[in-house]
C-alpha cells in the first residue's frame, strides 16, 4: 500500500513554493531532477538537482517544445515496478524509476484570458506536462503525481506519517485530480479554438458550441435552439447513459429539434416513474410541462384519459409512454397533432400506424430510466454552471405523515401519491389535482402558489366543459403541492375547488394555520417532508 518516494521529477511553470517543497524532499533524502527553468530555480536556492536532459541524452529544444518527452522519463514513470520484464527493459536501457511527479502546466488560461494573440495563447499549450501527469497517473500503483501546489504540504504529511512513502489512498486521490487537470485543460484549448472557428468569416460548419468541455460527444447537430437566431447541438454525456433521449432510436419522422429534445426529456422521465409491472402510463408534455398523466387498465385508456385533462394544450404535444407501444394506442394518438412519441419500444404494427404520419416523430429508448437512480443534473449560470444531484426522490419511499383530523381514504391516498409523482414533474410552483390515477388539472410555472392553485382548478373546469360535465374535475379529486403552502389562501382555492384530500411537503412557519384551514374545510392532509422543486 506505501509507495516509498526516492526520485522526484519537479517540472513547473508556476514556481510558487518550489524551492520549499523541493528542499523538504531533499531533507528527506529524495533525489531531485528537473527541467531548465526549473533547475534553475532550484539550484540558485542552492539544491542539488540532476538536469533532464542528464535522463534523455538530449537537449532541451525547439523553444522547450521537446525536454522531457523521451523513454529515459516516461519509462521511468510507467515502469510497472513488481513487474520483471519492466525491471529488465530499465536495466537494459539504463532507466530510472521516477517515484513522485510534480507539475503544473503552462499557462495556456491565464494567457488566453490575459487577451495574448493567438500565437502567444498555442506556444503555451503544453505538450510534455499533460504527457508526463498522464503517465504518472495511470501508473498511480507506484507513483504519486502532484499538479497543484495546494497538494505540497499533503505529500510531506504522507511522507512524515509513513517514514518517506505515500499511501495508495493518496497516490489514488492524485491521479484523478492529475486527469481532471488534463481533461480540463484541453477542454479549455478545444473551447477557445471552437471560438475561433466560429468566429472566422468563412465558418458556416460549426452549429455546435464547445460543449465537449462537459465531457460530452457530439450526437447530433441541430438546426437551431429555443429560438431560430440561436445555434445548437445535442451532447451525450460520457459513461453509459441513462435510457431516454440520449439512447433512443427515431424510427421515423421530421428531424428533432432542440424543443423536441428538451421536452421529450421531461415527458420520458416523469413517465418512467411509474412500473410499468404496476400499470400502463401516458405522459403528454408541452414546453416541458406535463398537461395531462393518467395511468390506465392499458396504454389506450391511460392516454384517452391523459388527453381529457387539458385536450387543448396537448395539440402539438409530446407523448410519452411506459410500456411497448401498441396499435391501439398508437391508432388513437396518431387522431392528434402529436410532435414526437417515445416508449421503451413499439410493435411491428404500431410503427406501421405510425408511418401514416410522415412527420410525427416516433422514438424507442429500448428502456425506462430508474427514478431511483443517482445522477447528476447541470445548468449554466452566467460564467460557470451548477451542478446538482437529480432528484431522485420517489414519494412511495416517503413517510407520509397524516396531519388533519380526517385521514385520507384507500383510494385518496392512491391519488394523492399519484398527484405528488406527477408534481414532482411540473415547474414550480405546481398544483396538480388528481383523481382515479389521471390528473384533472394542472397549474405550473406561476410565480404564486396561489396563481398555480387558481388555474390547476380553473383548467379542471374547463376540462369538465370540453368533456361536456356538469361539474368541474376537480370535485372529488385530490391536490398535490410540490412546496408547502405558504399561506391557507392556495389551500382553501383548493378545498373551493372541490377537493378533498391534499399532499405536500409541510414545513411552513404557518403550518398549523394551514393545517386548521384543512380541519374547517374538512380535507385529509398529508405531509410528505419532501420538496419536489423545479425551476
Ligand atoms: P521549466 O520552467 O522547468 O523549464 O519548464 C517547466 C514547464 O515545462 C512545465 O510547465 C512542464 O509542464 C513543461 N514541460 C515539461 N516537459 C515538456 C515538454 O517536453 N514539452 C513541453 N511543451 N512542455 C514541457
Amino acid at each position: 500500500d506505501l509507495s516509498r518516494i526516492s526520485r522526484a521529477l519537479l517540472s513547473v511553470s508556476d514556481k510558487t513554493g518550489l524551492v520549499e517543497f523541493a528542499r523538504a524532499l531533499a531533507a528527506r533524502g529524495v533525489t531531485l531532477v528537473s527541467t531548465g527553468g526549473t533547475h534553475r530555480a532550484l539550484t540558485e536556492a542552492g539544491l542539488t538537482v540532476t538536469e533532464v536532459s542528464d535522463l534523455t541524452g538530449f537537449p532541451e529544444m525547439m523553444d522547450g517544445r521537446v525536454k522531457t518527452l523521451h523513454p529515459g522519463v516516461h519509462g521511468g514513470l510507467l515502469a510497472i515496478r513488481d513487474n520483471p520484464e519492466h525491471q529488465a527493459a530499465m536495466l537494459a536501457h539504463g532507466i530510472a524509476a521516477i517515484d513522485l511527479l510534480v507539475v503544473n502546466l503552462y499557462p495556456f488560461e491565464a494567457t488566453l484570458a490575459a487577451g495574448k494573440p493567438a500565437a502567444e495563447c498555442i506556444e503555451n499549450i503544453d505538450i510534455g506536462g499533460p504527457a508526463m501527469i498522464r503517465a504518472a497517473a495511470k501508473n498511480h500503483k507506484d507513483v504519486a503525481v502532484v499538479v497543484d501546489v495546494a497538494d505540497y504540504d499533503a505529500v510531506l504529511a504522507d511522507l512524515d506519517a509513513h517514514d518517506g512513502a505515500v499511501t495508495f489512498a493518496t497516490r489514488r486521490r492524485l491521479a484523478q485530480k492529475a486527469y481532471a487537470r488534463t481533461a480540463s485543460y484541453d477542454a479549455a484549448i478545444a473551447t477557445w479554438l471552437a471560438g475561433e472557428i466560429e468566429a472566422a468569416p468563412e465558418s458556416q460548419t460549426v452549429r455546435a458550441p464547445a460543449f465537449q468541455a462537459l465531457g460530452g460527444t457530439l450526437a447530433q447537430g441541430l438546426r437551431y435552439g429555443e429560438n431560430p437566431h440561436m445555434k445548437a447541438a445535442f451532447y451525450r454525456t460520457a459513461g453509459a447513459p441513462r435510457p431516454g433521449v440520449a439512447t433512443a432510436r427515431q424510427l421515423q419522422g421530421k428531424e428533432l429539434s432542440y424543443n423536441n429534445l428538451n421536452d421529450t426529456d421531461a415527458a420520458y422521465e416523469a413517465v418512467s416513474e411509474f412500473d410499468p409491472a404496476r400499470t400502463a402510463a401516458v405522459v403528454i408534455v408541452k414546453h416541458a410541462n406535463p398537461c395531462g398523466v393518467a395511468e390506465g387498465a392499458n396504454l389506450l385508456e391511460a392516454y384517452e384519459r391523459a388527453l381529457r385533462c387539458d385536450p387543448v394544450s396537448a395539440f402539438g404535444g409530446i407523448v410519452a409512454l411506459n410500456r411497448t407501444l401498441d396499435a391501439e394506442a398508437a391508432r388513437k394518438i396518431v387522431e392528434v397533432f402529436t410532435e414526437v412519441i417515445i416508449a421503451p419500444d413499439a410493435t411491428e404494427e404500431a410503427v406501421a400506424i405510425v408511418a401514416a404520419k410522415k412527420n410525427l416523430r416516433l422514438l424507442t429508448a429500448g428502456g425506462l430510466a430508474d427514478p431511483r437512480a443517482p445522477g447528476q443534473a447541470w445548468r449554466t449560470v452566467a460564467g460557470g454552471f451548477l451542478v446538482q444531484d437529480r432528484d431522485n426522490a420517489v414519494v412511495d419511499d416517503m413517510p407520509l405523515k397524516v396531519v388533519t383530523k380526517r385521514a385520507p381514504s384507500e383510494a385518496e391516498l392512491s391519488d394523492l401519491r399519484f398527484a405528488f409523482r406527477v408534481a414532482k414533474h411540473v415547474k414550480s410552483n405546481a398544483i396538480v389535482y388528481a383523481k382515479d390515477g389521471a390528473t384533472v388539472g394542472i397549474g405550473a410555472g406561476q410565480m404564486s402558489r396561489v396563481d398555480s392553485s387558481r388555474i390547476a382548478a380553473w383548467k379542471a373546469a374547463e376540462a369538465a366543459k370540453a368533456a361536456g360535465l356538469p361539474e368541474s374535475l376537480a370535485r372529488g379529486a385530490v391536490v398535490a403541492s410540490d412546496a408547502f403552502f405558504p399561506f391557507a389562501d392556495g389551500l382553501l382555492a383548493a378545498a373551493e375547488a372541490g377537493a378533498t384530500a391534499v399532499i405536500q411537503p409541510g414545513g411552513s412557519m404557518r403550518d398549523d394555520e394551514v393545517i386548521r384551514a384543512a380541519d374547517e374545510a374538512g380535507l385529509a392532509m398529508v405531509l410528505t417532508g419532501f420538496r419536489h422543486f423545479r425551476h
